[in-house]
């Protein structure tokens, strides 16, 4: 959880702008603010907060010198380009999508 002081900098970030910098945040190279709105999005949205664990998970491989996930590859990319395309989709789809596993 995080705190409320101030407020004016905690303005919530959007699913386009965590996108753009999830990959600086994990490497450590974007701004300190940067990095907790964008944990701060990412704990509220549950389409980015899957995404930054997909991005922990390919970094983590590459640290060990691993080949990354392929399907998680193919999966960040998809996201990134969605969303710097389309813009987030509503977040009823992203639901059905994962309850849909039934079938
Ligand atoms: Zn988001």
């Amino acid at each position: 959880m995080i705190g409320r002081r101030g407020g004016a900098a905690h303005r919530p970030m959007t699913c386009r702008e965590v996108a753009r910098v999830l990959q600086a945040c994990l490497d450590g190279e974007a701004e300190e603010a940067t990095a907790r709105r964008v944990a701060a999005h990412a704990e509220d949205c549950r389409r980015c907060g899957l995404e930054t664990a997909v991005y922990r998970e390919i970094k983590n491989s590459l640290a060990r010198q691993e080949v990354p996930d392929e399907s998680a590859m193919a999966r960040l990319r998809d996201f990134g380009s969605a969303l710097l395309t389309a813009g987030p989709p509503p977040e009823a789809y992203d639901e059905a999508a994962e309850l849909g596993g039934g079938r």
